[in-house]
């Protein structure tokens, strides 16, 4: 199994460096944010993605190593005590 490429989506910021460096892999969207195709990185492209993580501008990329690509890509959830309440009238 290989590594992942990541982004994190509330820090990147659009400004599209990762996905000139690494077109294989990463596309932008039509407002310029990146669309990182596949789950697993080919080893070829390795060198490349590390430096796509290097030279991204707000630190929105990381490589996941194998062991913990499963657990990185499960969705967060609240926990079991949190509370949601509304603020309406009354
Ligand atoms: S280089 Fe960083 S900020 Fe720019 S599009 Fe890629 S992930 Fe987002």
């Amino acid at each position: 199994m290989g590594t992942s490429l990541q982004v994190d989506r509330v820090r990147c910021e659009g400004f599209g460096m990762c996905a000139e460096l690494l077109p294989e892999v990463i596309e932008l969207d039509d407002w310029g944010y990146p669309i990182v195709r596949g789950g697993l990185l080919p080893e070829d492209l390795r060198d490349l993605a590390e430096r796509a993580v290097e030279v991204c501008p707000v630190l929105a990329l990381r490589l996941v190593p194998p062991e913990r690509v499963r657990s990185a890509l499960q969705p967060r959830s609240l926990a079991p005590h949190t509370v949601l309440r509304s603020h309406g009238g009354g």
